[in-house]
């Protein structure tokens, strides 16, 4: 079926014309449907962003440092690791 002109009579016969009634409400379907991608798009990049610092971390890690004088691992901190 082939898409009807902008300026003709609307399908639905609502007697507007297209581009005033179905397809307006279209394409602010569409918006809100891109919308949705972007904001998922967003949440999924900040959690892998997340996921990456978080990883990196774990990965540099705090750096132990043996202490002769007290006979046990400090970290970066200065505090004892048993
Ligand atoms: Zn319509
Ligand atoms: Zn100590």
């Amino acid at each position: 079926m082939a898409k009807p002109g902008r300026n003709d009579l609307c399908p639905c016969g609502s007697g507007r014309k297209y581009k005033k009634c179905c397809e307006a409400k279209e394409r602010s379907q569409a918006n809100g449907r891109m919308l949705m991608i972007l904001v998922g798009a967003g949440v999924l990049a900040a959690v892998l962003v997340g996921i990456v610092s978080f990883s990196s971390e774990r990965a540099s890690g705090p750096t132990r440092v043996w202490s002769t004088e007290h006979g046990h691992y400090h970290d970066a901190s200065g505090t004892a690791v048993p």
